[in-house]
């Protein structure tokens, strides 16, 4: 088996090493005999959607945000949509999630329009929602993670939560809702990177795509001894 991943904006979408994302879903699969494929989709390459199995998008600043638009309209924005309503598996963190919904508001009133693949838009307040947090996914995954950011994120009505806040802000601070799920599309505040720390999330992923591409989602168990110590841990810290 082979999973092709395409890794948007490598360079300009990377804070707090979120590419370690990426390590993580390549070791796990790898250590399943899976091989895995990963082209780095940086600005002015052009992609085609049909071509990968998982999306990646990182998160970034408002500046890079802002920087990024117009190439994002140059075609990446149709191919992105494509990717979320054909079902391949798109991970998007922070910045990254923002650019999936209809529009971000910066805290000082620029509008970025976005890419509008999923029902949902976000408004930037001065004061910044940061710090360790954790929620609850509705498979009943806990995710502990790291948060920071000024845009508060409202879902609409064509969407999901990713999960419900345990501890700290998430989308808005207010409706105790965190990230979004559409599909095979899991949008998250969680910077970190979130999969080190959370390896049923990283299996959740690769399992998807794996029932997408080749019709089996079993994969067979890895040593997780160190990673459920690491979750214990942290998720103890942050109750
Ligand atoms: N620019 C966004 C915000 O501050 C995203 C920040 C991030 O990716 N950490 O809301």
């Amino acid at each position: 088996m082979n999973i092709r991943i395409a890794h948007i904006y490598p360079d300009m979408l990377n804070l707090y090493g979120d590419r370690g994302n990426i390590v993580v879903l390549t070791r796990r699969m790898e250590s399943r005999d899976i091989s895995v494929h990963t082209d780095l989709i940086t600005m002015s390459r052009s992609f085609n959607a049909d071509d990968y199995d998982l999306l990646f998008i990182g998160g970034g600043q408002d500046f890079e945000q802002d920087v990024l638009l117009d190439d994002l309209k140059k075609g990446k924005d149709t191919q992105i949509k494509k990717a979320v309503n054909s079902g391949i598996v798109v991970l998007a963190i922070c910045g990254g999630y923002q650019m999936l919904g209809k529009y971000y508001k910066t805290y000082d009133g620029k509008v970025l329009d976005y890419i509008g693949a999923l029902d949902f838009y976000t408004e930037g307040r001065e004061d910044r929602m940061i710090g360790n947090y954790a929620f609850k996914t509705s498979e009943g995954i806990e995710i502990a993670g790291f948060e920071n950011h000024s845009g508060r994120t409202y879902l609409g009505s064509g969407v999901e939560p990713l999960g419900k806040i345990i501890k700290g802000y998430g989308n808005n601070g207010e409706d105790s809702t965190e990230g979004v799920r559409y599909k095979n599309t899991f949008g998250t505040y969680s910077h970190g990177p979130v999969l080190p720390k959370n390896s049923q999330f990283a299996d959740l992923l690769i399992s998807k795509a794996l029932q997408r591409k080749y019709s089996t989602s079993q994969l067979p168990p890895l040593n997780d001894d160190f990673e459920r110590k690491a979750h214990r841990q942290v998720m103890k810290l942050y109750m």
